[in-house]
């Protein structure tokens, strides 16, 4: 059985003691056969192309601007972006999106602002996005402002079979259904295994396991279990049991599902 994580942090500094041991040994013995790392600050881009190119079988980069870090970013970054983006590992355009929970450090004109940017990019270099969506509290509105601003500025890709994925789905039907309609993909970590998230689950049940994919958000998330320990790739096939579990459907086919999609969404061999 083969897994990928489609969404890692392995840059982080959770990972300096062990990051060549992990990729080197630990992830492949585990089923991984690919990890797609995110650098999404301006200091984190040429970091996840040098992780690309070191292991260049197992990890691909995703380079952008989470809306976090809105007020850090400069227009005179972009054109070193711009060149990253060139670059064969470079995969997609993300995590880039809305993050309600942060307004008063990013506020929410800065992060619209530089989310139109990062679609513009994405459009010009033909990319798929992985889009970051956090809300505050029970409100929703950060999805419907996402999926509004997608309809208005993202073109799609002519490259790759999905527009992107929502990563780390934690919303109801309602919003699954936004991001299918858009043809995008659901990425499913830790968070569909924690007890009290049984409205992630009953979305995921209405969904199927056709439209989404795996990822662990690592370091963080953890997934039940492990939770309070470092989270790493290798737990991927944890997440995955909890997944066909909850479907109902075999973890080989879940695996394969999966597997298949995050390919196809990357544009990977
Ligand atoms: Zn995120
Ligand atoms: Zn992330």
């Amino acid at each position: 059985m083969q897994f990928i994580d489609s969404h890692a942090h392995l840059n982080d500094p959770a990972f300096d003691q062990d990051r060549d041991r992990l990729l080197s040994d630990t992830l492949p013995r585990a089923g991984l056969c690919a990890s797609i790392e995110i650098g999404c600050s301006p200091n984190e881009w040429q970091e996840a192309i040098d992780l690309a190119e070191k292991y260049p079988s197992l990890v691909a980069a995703v380079l952008g601007v989470h809306p976090e870090y809105a007020p850090l970013y400069k227009k005179e970054y972009l054109p070193r972006l711009q060149a990253l983006l060139k670059h064969p590992q470079a995969v997609a355009v993300g995590e880039i999106g809305l993050d309600y929970t942060c307004l008063e450090e990013s506020p929410k004109q800065g992060q619209q602002n530089l989310f139109v940017q990062m679609l513009d990019l994405a459009n010009e270099n033909q990319k798929p996005i992985v889009l970051h969506v956090r809300r505050a509290g029970e409100d929703f509105a950060a999805y419907d402002d996402c999926f509004a601003l997608l309809k208005e500025h993202f073109k799609g890709n002519t490259q790759t079979d999905f527009p992107g994925v929502l990563h780390c789905f934690c919303a109801r039907y309602e919003e699954a259904k936004q991001a299918l309609d858009q043809g995008f993909l659901l990425g499913i970590n830790g968070c569909f295994t924690y007890k009290k998230n049984d409205y992630i689950r009953e979305a995921i049940k209405k969904v199927g396991a056709d439209k989404i994919i795996l990822e662990t958000d690592c370091p963080y998330l953890s997934p039940q279990g492990k939770r309070g320990q470092r989270n790493d790739p290798s737990n991927i096939p944890l997440i995955a049991t909890y997944v066909a579990d909850y479907l109902n459907i075999p973890l080989e086919q879940l695996a394969q599902l999966t597997t298949k999609n995050t390919k196809a969404l990357y544009g990977l061999p």
